[in-house]
């Protein structure tokens, strides 16, 4: 091969494809700001730094997250075989020792023989065969550049996350389907309807919640049109009641008058197994999203498959702006990986890394696209990246994005041992996939 793929941004992401790109036989320059520049999260020089929890989360495979990880095992990942080479006890969760972590990854990077490493910050966006992985803090001057090249408002600054309701958590008896004055079809919303007095003390509690402290380069820029609940609570009684908790419209069929408030819930999946809380993105800590969100009728014993959060995070829409293979349609041959094509997480990072380097290689060796089955976590992420919607949001991987099964055995089976057979099709599935696209050394 005679191209040398740029990869931008020494971090989960661009770690990963550098190294899945090295290892089937091409070259590569990792091009990282350190250590001329740091992100306001970032502390040290080192390649892959963790900025916060030291934690890659869930490590059993009834765990979405923990599959994620087991299929990049399969796959040879370095972030994950460094990892586990720097593990840390942690109960059922994997934790490294940050420092070594770092130490891993850089010397074997550093080993590599087709991979350079260069310093700078870039300012424009590379000419391909290239790959951007900067990240949630990518630097203002490369993120105008991105702008500049997909539209503003397709390049986010901050991400606004509702929690995510598993279905067979919602108490069915007590909330209604309907949509705004029966326009957009009778179940488009599953309605949640909630009493002066309800209301009230909803509201009360979200005040009154422990909220995530803000960063301090994370102050003050919330747009107006996705305030986090607790803002808006903090506004005025009847805030929310105008804003997401609008009753209008709304008739509940047990008393055929609308409610005095109504929390929406908005289907997420195609198999209909959890639904978003329609505009709740939140700061409320995950403890205190679960103790007030279960106020909400119909919602007493709700699990969450995701919780909601506000960050600082730049990413692109990139269910429009990218093609499935993660490349710009506006530059071609210019790929997109990590938190800034809207996964969230190191190992979704990673993962997007991962994938977006043997999408690249495919590529670059002239074969068809073969992404990873719908059924992986791997595939499930990456169709996370190419499903429209009117807001476009970041996610972790979760099991409502991975292919429904089409049977599963007669009895009720324990969510546990349902996710473990979701977890069997997807390494019985991922097993080929993984050889078509193996290791070129
Ligand atoms: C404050 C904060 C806390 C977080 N806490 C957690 C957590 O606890 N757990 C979790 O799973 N996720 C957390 N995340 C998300 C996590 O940072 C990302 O999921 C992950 O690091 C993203 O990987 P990445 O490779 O896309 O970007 P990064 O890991 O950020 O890597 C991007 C790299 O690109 C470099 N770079 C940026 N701009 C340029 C440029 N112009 N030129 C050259 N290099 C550049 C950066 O220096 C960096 O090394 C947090 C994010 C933030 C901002």
């Amino acid at each position: 091969m005679t191209h040398t793929i740029k990869v931008i941004g020494g971090g989960l992401a661009g770690c990963e494809a550098a190294w899945q790109l090295a290892q089937r036989g091409l070259r590569v320059e990792l091009v990282e700001q350190k250590p001329i520049a740091r992100t306001p999260a970032q502390v040290t020089d080192a390649l892959c730094e963790l900025v916060c929890s030291n934690s890659f989360r869930g490590a059993a495979l009834s765990n979405a997250v923990g599959l994620l990880k087991e299929e990049l095992r399969r796959g040879g990942s370095l972030v994950m075989s460094c990892a586990d080479a720097s593990a840390v006890p942690a109960g059922g969760a994997l934790a490294v020792d940050r420092e070594r972590f770092s130490a891993e990854i850089t010397a074997r990077i550093d080993a590599h023989p087709n991979i350079t490493r260069a310093s700078a910050v870039v300012t424009e966006l590379p000419d391909g065969p290239a790959i951007v992985a900067t990240g949630p803090l990518t630097g203002d001057a490369l993120a105008s550049a991105l702008a500049a090249l997909v539209g503003a408002e397709h390049l986010a600054y901050y991400d606004a996350i509702s929690p995510v309701i598993a279905a067979e958590s919602i108490n069915w008896e007590r909330v209604f389907r309907a949509s705004r004055y029966d326009k957009g079809g009778d179940d488009a919303y599953v309605n949640c309807p909630l009493t002066r007095d309800e209301y009230a003390a909803f509201v009360r509690e979200v005040v009154a919640a422990k909220k995530v402290e803000p960063r301090e380069f994370e102050e003050t820029r919330y747009f107006e049109g996705c305030l986090p609940i607790e803002v808006m609570a903090e506004r005025g009684a009847d805030t929310l009641r105008y804003g997401p908790m609008k009753p209008v419209g709304l008739t509940d069929p047990r008393t055929g008058r609308w409610p005095f408030a109504c929390v929406q819930l908005r289907q997420e999946d195609a198999a209909a197994s959890a639904y978003n809380i329609v505009g709740f993105q939140t700061r409320m800590t995950f403890g205190e999203q679960a103790r007030v969100i279960r106020m909400i009728p119909g919602l007493e014993a709700a699990e969450f498959m995701r919780f909601g959060s506000v960050h600082r995070n730049t990413f692109v829409n990139s269910p429009r702006m990218l093609t499935q293979a993660l490349e710009l349609r506006a530059k071609p041959g210019l790929f997109l990986a990590g938190q800034i094509t809207g996964v969230e997480g190191y190992l979704e990072s990673a993962a997007c890394g991962f994938t977006c380097a043997v999408l690249l290689a495919q590529r670059l060796a002239q074969q068809a696209f073969d992404p990873p089955p719908a059924t992986t976590a791997l595939g499930a992420l990456l169709r996370h990246l190419w499903t429209v919607r009117k807001d476009f949001q970041p996610s972790n991987v979760t099991w409502a994005m991975v292919a429904p099964m089409d049977e599963l055995p007669a009895k009720k089976l324990a969510k546990a041992e349902k996710y473990e057979l979701f977890a069997a099709r997807a390494l019985a599935d991922i097993a080929p996939w993984i050889a078509r696209n193996a290791h070129a050394r």
